[in-house]
């Protein structure tokens, strides 16, 4: 207990220190910085994948103070800071699913819950965690013992999520080559973690733990943690069975993370969800 408050008062202290920061920052840079952002140069940025509930990519990148609190808070390390190669994108937070995925093991959104400058806008999920609620009320009673809407309030909230969508590389997807899988993912060395839906246990685990077994390769869509509202096998009028990505796909990444060819034969395509602010 009293290394978690050792924890949050650093953490608090950090987020302190670096709205002050940022603020100075902002106050001396910050016009310049926001012609450049509404110039050409803008349509020039790399697009990068954000984290869960970033808003228009122009403010994003205008407002995000670069304090790093969801790097920090994220159990997977997901996130990371872009380099300062990285033009406008500068210290911004983003995602390569390729390395680690955001599989949502926090339960609760938790990078969107810590960004102090709603950046990444916690209303959506928070509304859908509410209306979950009162779903569930309605056929549990509230003052007998079991009650715990919390997993339903957490599948409600990880929809609603958007960060992309996933596309798959027809021409490369051992599915679509009519070709299995057996080994290991992504080999022996590979460093990414996350919760399989397969897993016994809810602690996120490393991938090259696993050795798959598939006579038809389908580990996108048995290891996405939202399940057939985001990606399904179908048969195509060939007969043959293929992965289809459906409008549920929340952008996560753990399909791109778990794809075993040599080079991803699924991508997320980044899109932003419309501002909430
Ligand atoms: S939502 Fe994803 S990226 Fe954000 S803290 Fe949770 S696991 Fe990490
Ligand atoms: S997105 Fe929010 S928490 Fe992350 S670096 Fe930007 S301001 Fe900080
Ligand atoms: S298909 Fe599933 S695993 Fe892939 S990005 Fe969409 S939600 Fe995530």
């Amino acid at each position: 207990m009293a290394q978690r408050n050792k924890v949050n008062s650093r953490r608090q202290f950090i987020k302190s220190a670096s709205i002050a920061a940022a603020g100075l920052t902002l106050l001396g840079g910050g016009v310049g910085y926001y012609k450049k952002i509404n110039s050409p140069e803008f349509n020039r940025q790399p697009r990068f994948l954000r984290p869960p509930g970033a808003i228009d990519e122009k403010t994003f990148i205008y407002a995000c103070i670069k304090c790093g609190l969801c790097v920090q808070i994220c159990p997977v390390e997901a996130i990371k800071l872009a380099d300062s190669n990285k033009g406008l994108n500068y210290g911004t937070p983003y995602i390569d699913v390729r390395e680690q995925a955001c599989d949502f093991s926090c339960d609760s959104l938790q990078c969107v819950e810590t960004c102090p400058t709603a950046v990444l806008d916690f209303k959506p999920f928070e509304i859908a965690g509410g209306e979950a609620l009162k779903e569930y009320a309605k056929t549990h009673d509230a003052t007998k013992p079991g009650f715990n809407p919390f997993s339903v309030q957490i599948v409600a909230m990880k929809s609603k999520v958007k960060m992309g969508v996933a596309e798959i590389n027809t021409e490369t997807c051992l599915a679509f080559k009519g070709e299995g899988f057996k080994g290991k993912p992504r080999g022996e060395d590979f460093k990414g973690i996350y919760r399989s839906p397969n897993s016994k246990t809810d602690k996120p685990a490393p991938l090259r733990d696993t050795t798959f077994d598939r006579d038809i390769c389908d580990l996108c869509v048995t290891e996405c943690p939202i399940g057939e509202k985001a990606i399904v096998m179908k048969t195509d009028n060939s007969g043959k069975s293929i992965p289809q990505v459906l409008d549920g796909c929340t952008g996560c990444g753990v399909c791109v993370m778990v794809c075993p060819t040599n080079k991803e034969s699924i991508i997320i395509k980044p899109i932003r969800e419309e501002s909430h602010v």
